[in-house]
């Protein structure tokens, strides 16, 4: 199916969106139900740099492992952290990782007009590059997909306080995104990897809640927001990659 097409969603399944029962349900109950309406056309997308995506990777590999996909996007500007994570996810569950790559051409194109480190200069380069490297992948991954699972928490930042348990993302194509984390806060999320020996990446143990590429991450002081290390010469209002939001300009719908 072409990814900008939209998805027709089964009415059964939005009126089971609408009536808003599932906000209440477990992580476990949401995954399930995502996983008897869309397998295997389901999967996680997981970073490898924050705790809530190895959480539930953990938790659909206890629902059913047969049916536990995972996708990733390597933008390549990865740290070498995200990456030695990657490999132990595989080896402890034993499972195959669908790594996304940006277009080698149009990383070529905006490196050669706009320099390896055009983030810095603007809100809407670093947009671009997030784009380019992150936003152009995510859109061949959906494409393979009918409903994707986030690790989003309303807990993580200004930007998520909206997100809710299951959403129609109209941004990609009306597919269904599941975020079962929803009433977890960050300590249940600890406490679940702790408990369970889940792996998580060595850079939070560093004061790095949260990880994305290497330039674009950083320690935080105990008490910042969780997202402040990301992009943290911009304003907390525009602090997403453009995966769970959209972009206003270029009419990218990313
Ligand atoms: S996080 Fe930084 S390096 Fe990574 S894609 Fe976005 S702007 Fe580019």
């Amino acid at each position: 199916m072409n990814f900008m097409e939209r998805l027709q969603v089964p009415e059964q399944v939005l009126e089971e969106v609408r009536n808003g029962a599932i906000h209440s349900w477990s992580a476990e109950k949401i995954l399930e139900w995502g996983f008897d309406h869309f397998a295997p056309r389901i999967a996680l997308s997981a970073s490898f740099g924050s705790p809530e995506g190895m959480v539930i990777f953990d938790l659909m590999h206890r629902t059913d492992p047969s049916r536990s996909r995972l996708f990733t996007i390597d933008t390549g500007r990865l740290p070498q952290q995200t990456y030695d994570l990657m490999d132990r996810i595989r080896d402890r569950y034993g499972c195959e990782i669908e790594v996304f790559f940006p277009r080698p051409e149009q990383v070529e194109q905006m490196v050669r007009r706009e320099g390896l480190n055009l983030f810095y200069e603007s809100v809407e380069k670093r947009q671009r590059c997030c784009r380019v490297r992150k936003g152009e992948p995510l859109e061949r991954a959906l494409g393979d997909l009918d409903a994707w699972i986030t690790g989003l928490r309303p807990g993580q930042s200004v930007t998520r306080r909206a997100v809710r348990a299951v959403e129609i993302d109209e941004t990609h194509g009306d597919r269904i995104k599941l975020n079962p984390l929803i009433r977890w806060s960050r300590e249940d999320v600890e406490s679940y990897a702790n408990q369970n020996q889940v792996p998580v990446n060595a850079l939070h143990a560093q004061g790095y809640p949260s990880v994305g590429c290497a330039p674009c991450s950083r320690a935080v002081e105990p008490g910042e927001d969780l997202r402040s290390g990301r992009w943290w010469w911009e304003n907390s209002e525009t602090r997403e990659c453009g995966i769970h939001t959209g972009f206003e300009s270029d009419g990218s719908g990313i």
